[in-house]
């Protein structure tokens, strides 16, 4: 059942290969758990197998429990639930206001999941985690170590204030390592084994996920694209550095570069439609933004030597109006055989990857998902096949 769990539907050959017992062994629990309600059979998609007879998959029912996943943006909130046979049953999102504060956002995400709960028919004991992504840098034990999320939270445990309202275990990670972790699995990252992610909206971050696994590096800090020094002598940057990546290709620094163009342009997405329509501005700053994310991406090429990349966020929605001058500038800049080997791509998932990533997040890293104390388990695990 972890198996299941961390793995989503699987075919009997797989499991069998991946346990390492007999057919034999494998076709007698199973059985068992099928009986029990906790494991089901079902024809896998002809997309999925090719031609000749779908093999069928075994997968977790709800009955096993179900995984909720929550994104809390600068803005906005979202909130996915998935049964832990790597299902989605039900979604809503929100939008919070530019500055909210955390208990304004504790009560946005609490009435966010009852409405999912309530639209997939789940009572809230069925929950076996949460996982919860933040636009912030987070440390190994999930604190905030940045002033970019509500003040009230910086050096705190958004995780435990969330935890204690709903009563079941929440695990925080940064939005960045959950969209690397839903592309990685479900997007545009499938079949990668290194795989590197930017996410570029107001600010730039990143996640790489080595054979399905988010890297986090020894203090949670893995990732921080948005820092990299793309100009020594450009503008000061809220780290206290100057010339960042997220300076110069931020959200912000993008609309402000159209200013004078005479372009009416409020968001990333308006600079997106204009540039379709053929603003010469607008294509010309997205164009720019490419080429500046190629010099970052360079060093990671050469550092990290990724199969896939994959740009997500806002920016990610411009596809080749960014991607081409980033691969063209990646050709320049980085060693050919890094590039060679890096497909870089524009992310399959939109604004819904740091949602679906913290889904993923409960589904694949059980062991971080401690109930509570005080609490029992209730969900999650068969009562009499041990
Ligand atoms: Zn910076």
């Amino acid at each position: 059942m972890a198996l299941l769990r961390a793995s989503g539907p699987m075919t009997r050959g797989e499991l069998v290969s991946t346990i390492g017992l007999s057919r034999g062994t494998v076709s007698t629990a199973v059985a068992q758990l099928v009986q029990e309600g906790w494991v089901d059979e079902r024809p896998a998609s002809a997309a999925l197998s090719g031609r000749g007879r779908p093999p069928t998959l075994l997968a977790l029912t709800q009955r096993a429990g179900v995984a909720i996943g929550v994104d809390l943006g600068r803005s906005h909130a979202r909130v996915v639930l998935a049964h832990l046979g790597h299902e989605v049953l039900a979604e809503q999102a929100r939008e919070l206001g530019e500055s909210w504060r955390a208990t304004e956002a504790v009560d946005a995400v609490e009435s966010l999941v009852d409405d999912v709960l309530a639209a997939a028919g789940v009572e809230r004991a069925g929950i076996v985690g949460i996982g919860l992504g933040l636009p912030a840098p987070l440390d190994t034990s999930g604190h905030s170590t940045s002033i970019t999320i509500p003040p009230d939270w910086v050096r705190e445990d958004p995780a435990g204030a969330l935890a204690q309202r709903l009563g079941v275990p929440v695990v925080v990670d940064n939005d960045a390592n959950l969209g690397a972790l839903a592309e990685a699995r479900w997007g545009a990252g499938r079949r990668s084994n290194t795989l590197f992610y930017i996410k570029a909206s107001t600010g730039i971050g990143a996640g790489l996920v080595l054979d399905g696994r988010v890297f986090r590096g020894s203090s949670g800090t893995a990732g921080e694209i948005g820092h990299f020094t793309v100009d020594e002598d450009g503008l000061v940057c809220r780290c206290g550095s100057r010339g960042c990546l997220e300076v110069r290709a931020g959200g912000p620094a993008l609309v402000a570069q159209v200013a004078h163009s005479g372009a009416e342009i409020a968001s990333v997405a308006d600079l997106i439609a204009a540039a379709r329509r053929g603003d010469l501005a607008c294509t010309r700053v997205l164009a720019d933004a490419g080429e500046t994310l190629g010099v970052a991406l360079a060093a990671v090429l050469n550092i990290v030597n990724p199969d896939r990349v994959v740009l997500g966020g806002e920016l990610g929605a411009a596809g080749e109006l960014v991607l081409a001058s980033l691969r063209e500038r990646l050709g320049r800049q980085a060693l050919p055989s890094a590039v060679r080997s890096a497909s870089v791509v524009q992310g399959q998932l939109g604004e819904r990857a740091e949602a679906l990533g913290a889904v993923l997040l409960v589904l694949t890293e059980e062991e971080r998902f401690t109930p509570p104390s005080g609490q029992e388990p209730t969900h999650g695990r068969p009562t009499t096949a041990q």
